[in-house]
């Protein structure tokens, strides 16, 4: 089974990003946004996995690679939090 490695970190850094930020809204269509907006400006980065599960050890990861994940999602959260779809 082939899975995004960047989609588990986004999956994985979003909540504490998110919460971050008191004054946006944090429903499950801004959130998807935000998830989306994010993983186009990354690159994938597929891995294969036997089960299907990533375990992302944050505390274990580049910083570089960390710090452009949480780039690309402070981003994705401006840019849905001044156009929200609703
Ligand atoms: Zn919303």
């Amino acid at each position: 089974m082939i899975k995004n490695y960047m989609e588990a970190m986004v999956e994985n850094l979003l909540p504490s990003t998110l919460n971050k930020y008191s004054d946006i809204c944090k429903c499950e269509k801004c959130v998807d946004d935000i998830k989306a907006i994010a993983l186009n400006n990354l690159k994938p980065l597929y891995v294969v996995t036997e089960k299907g599960n990533i375990f992302v050890k944050t505390n274990e990861l580049n910083i570089q690679f960390k710090a452009d994940v949480l780039g690309a999602l402070t981003r994705a959260i401006e840019i849905v939090s001044e156009n929200p779809k609703h």
